[in-house]
Order: structure tokens, then sequence, then C-alpha cells
């Protein structure tokens, strides 16, 4: 895989598929800055094992909702490295209730985390790539804002946005080589599914056409292909990454 920039910014990098996705990248000679949020020691240890494969890694501390706060830490990448290449927005949360008991913060909550963080970094990132003329942004949606799902009304309609957002983001960084991709994985074995009991598990991979869950390096895969110049040519494009839960 072939990358002409040379750091990203990823969100919510300290476990599960951010972490994948930071040494996967770190893998491919990219600088990549681990975003945290509420956990220093394992962002610190995931920074350290990087290091010790010979790659590069730094850590940036902030809430993704905290719109102040995530200005800042790109300007503190800015101020350290001269650009910002590549940014995936990872960061994401579920609260799960069906939709007839859902107050109306809980749905909030959800939207404010995976959408409207998510409109920060695009935005952001697009007024630094466009200067730069240059620059690719990832943004990890959901298989569910595509097919939707019961118990999880916040969580479609945060990520079924993130999916709209991406191509009109996409439409305006085309004129400036700025490229936005969505990537929608399916059932993938994190932290977040693994608080879902063993016959949930077991009535998912019923569906899946792969017969398995996802494993997160599977998304980081996925990640890598999109920022890297093998993908010069996609941009507003959704990729799946379901195993073929949903075609
Ligand atoms: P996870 O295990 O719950 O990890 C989520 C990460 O996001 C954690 O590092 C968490 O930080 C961080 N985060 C959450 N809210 C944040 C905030 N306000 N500011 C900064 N960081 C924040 O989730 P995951 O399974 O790796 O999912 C990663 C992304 O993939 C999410 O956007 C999720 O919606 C999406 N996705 C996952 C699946 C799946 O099956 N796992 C499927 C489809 C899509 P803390 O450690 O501080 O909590």
């Amino acid at each position: 895989m072939k990358f002409s920039g040379k750091n990203v910014l990823i969100t919510g990098a300290s476990r599960s598929i951010g972490a994948e996705i930071a040494r996967t990248l770190a893998g491919f000679g990219l600088k990549v800055w681990i975003n945290y949020r509420s956990n220093p020691e394992i962002a610190d240890k995931l920074k350290e094992e990087i290091e010790k494969s010979g790659g590069k890694a730094a850590l940036i501390k902030f809430d993704v909702t905290d719109e102040e706060a995530f200005i800042e830490g790109i300007k503190a990448i800015i101020d350290s490295d001269g650009e910002l290449s590549y940014l995936v927005n990872n960061a994401g949360i579920t609260n799960d209730k069906l939709a007839m008991r859902m107050k109306t913060e809980e749905f909030m909550d959800v939207i404010d985390a995976n959408l409207k963080s998510t409109f920060i970094g695009c935005r952001e990132a697009l007024k630094l790539m466009s200067k730069q003329r240059f620059g690719s942004v990832v943004n990890i949606a959901s298989i569910i804002g595509e097919r939707g799902n019961a118990g999880q009304t916040n969580y479609a309609a945060s990520k079924g946005g993130m999916i709209a957002m991406s191509k009109s983001f996409a439409y305006e960084g085309a004129p400036r080589n700025v490229r936005f991709n969505c990537i929608t994985p399916g059932f993938i074995q994190t932290d977040m599914t693994s608080v879902l009991k063993d016959e949930v598990k077991e009535n998912y991979i019923k569906n899946i056409p792969l017969g398995r869950l996802g494993d997160a390096r599977e998304i980081a895969q996925s990640v890598a292909f999109l920022l890297s110049d093998y993908s010069s040519y996609i941009t507003g494009e959704v990729l799946k990454v379901n195993g073929g839960m949903y075609m």
C-alpha cells in the first residue's frame, strides 16, 4: 500500500477497532496520533507497543464531543508536524433502548458522540487539507446506518447521518483533492459488542454469509486502503465490511 501523506489522527484509538487502525497504519509508516478520552494507561501502552515495532506514535487527549478541545487537538498536531495528512473518525458509542422508552437526551447523546463529532472532524480536516490540496478522511459508520435496527434508533440515525454527510463532504473536498469515504462495519468482535449475550451473537452469526464475526484488523485494513493512494479515484464511497451480512 502506498501513502503520499505522513501522519494520521485516529479518534477513539486507545482500544478496540481504533487501536487496530493505529497499529495497521503505523505498520505502513505513518505517524499515528492516538486520540483517547479516558484511559491514559492503555493509550500509553499502545504507543509503546507501536514504537517498539519501529513505528511512530503520539498521544492526543480530547473528548470528541468537545468542539473546542477537538479543534485544539488538531492545532497541536499541525504545530508539531506542519500538516494533517489523514483523519479517521472512529470514536463512537451506543446507548440501546427501544424507541418508545428512549429519552430525547439518550437520542441526542449518541448523535453528539457519533455524528456531531464527525462533522467537527471533517470540517476542520477539510479546512486544512484544502490548503494542502491533499488529504483523505475515513469515517467509521455502521451497517446499522444502512439497514436500521430495533433498539438503535439513536445509533442508526447517527451512522446513517455520517454516511450522507460524508458524501456531502466528498463533493466539497473533491475540487481540492480531499477525499471522504465511509466504512460500514458489520458485527466486529470488540468491547462494544462483548456486552451482548451469546445467544444474540449466535443469532447474528446465522445471518452472516461468511459465518463468523469480523475482526478489528479487517476494518483496519479497509481503512488503510481508503486512506492510501491505492484508492485515489474513490471518494463519497461506502465500503461495507460485514461478511456479507448486508449486501
Ligand atoms: P468500543 O470498543 O466501544 O471503543 C470505542 C472507542 O471510542 C473507545 O476508545 C472510546 O474511548 C472512544 N470514544 C467514545 N466516545 C468518545 C468521545 N466522546 N471522545 C473520544 N473518544 C471516545 O467500540 P468499537 O467496537 O471499537 O467501535 C469503533 C467504531 O466502530 C465506533 O464508531 C462504532 O460505532 C463502529 N462500529 C463498531 C462495530 C462493532 O461491531 N464493534 C460495528 C459497526 C460500527 P474510551 O476508552 O474513553 O471509552
